[in-house]
């Protein structure tokens, strides 16, 4: 497997950042997951733009162009001839000191990784999931905005080994008032009364990609689409629920909580949205050949 490291496609064994790297001492850094599908990187401006706009917030500079960004994730993919693929972006603030001073680090680290992806077997597609409400609280937006896809993900890895550790695979995580913010790492949806209900930004959650891509399809199929707040009563109440990210896709949830949602198996909407979703992983995006 090869790497791209600071402008460089290197081999997977040389492709390693110092200790004194800011993005491993104190999780300094942004990053992206994103996906290719026959040779077609999805919504690969959208996530480059929210790349950017993580490091705006962190005053972090990323040493590259937009454009540069584009090429080197093209040329990661091209130099291990992958077709489908996670690619994961991340850029850390580098090599610094013990202390926290950003400016001591001396040149941000470019890190590309590209590799296959099967997050979720196929029966949890076709069967749904069921997810566990945890005790750790989605970070507040005034500490770690969450709207930032930082190297430090230490909240969502809590919540994520608090549902394992009650025998689920992804958890679902409340604000600090009890209101559904996500999962670990997908966004949420309900279905009640044929309306499509995601909570808005505001409750502590990313702005997924997937999320805004199902928003749309809602547009096209002409389902009516709310940013709401949501408590718990109302995920348990949904007729669907759904989560949504890059490497998820679009996962049906038959449980919260132990409560069966929509006689338990993945609803009709829900498997609408699947499919439109399919179709757009072969629409929305930028070409490669290999
Ligand atoms: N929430 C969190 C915490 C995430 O890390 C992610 C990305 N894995 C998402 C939501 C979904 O975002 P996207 O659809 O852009 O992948």
């Amino acid at each position: 497997m090869k790497v791209y490291l600071n402008g460089k496609i290197v081999d997977k064994r040389a492709a390693t950042v110092s200790v004194f790297d800011h993005g491993f001492l104190y999780g300094d850094g942004v990053f992206e997951g994103i996906r290719s599908y026959n040779c077609l990187v999805f919504k690969l401006k959208e996530h480059i733009d929210r790349l950017f706009e993580s490091a705006h917030s962190i005053m972090l500079n990323i040493p590259l162009t937009k454009k540069q960004v584009t090429d080197a994730i093209i040329k990661t993919l091209q130099a291990n001839k992958l077709k489908d693929a996670y690619i994961r972006v991340i850029i850390s603030r580098g090599n610094g000191d013990l202390g926290l001073d950003p400016r001591r680090c001396k040149g941000e680290t470019v890190v590309i990784i590209t590799d296959k992806i099967a997050l979720y077997p196929q029966t949890l597609y076709k069967g749904g999931m069921g997810i566990v409400t945890v005790p750790t609280v989605r970070n507040l937006c005034e500490a770690v905005n969450p709207q930032i896809k930082s190297l430090n993900y230490l909240n969502n890895i809590l919540a994520k080994m608090e549902a394992i550790n009650a025998g689920y695979q992804e958890a679902l995580m409340l604000d600090h008032l009890g209101y559904v913010a996500e999962c670990t790492g997908d966004n949420i949806f309900v279905v009640k009364k044929g309306h499509l209900y995601t909570p808005p930004q505001c409750m502590g959650s990313l702005r997924g990609i997937t999320r805004d891509a199902v928003l749309g399809i809602a547009r096209k199929l002409k389902i009516s689409a709310h940013e709401h707040v949501l408590t718990r009563h109302e995920l348990f109440i949904s007729e669907e629920c759904f989560l949504t990210g890059t490497a998820a896709e679009i996962m049906p949830v038959i449980k919260v909580d132990g409560r069966v949602i929509g006689g338990g198996a993945p609803g009709k909407v829900t498997k609408e949205i699947m499919k439109e979703f399919r179709k757009l992983t072969k629409l929305g995006g930028i070409k490669y050949k290999i």
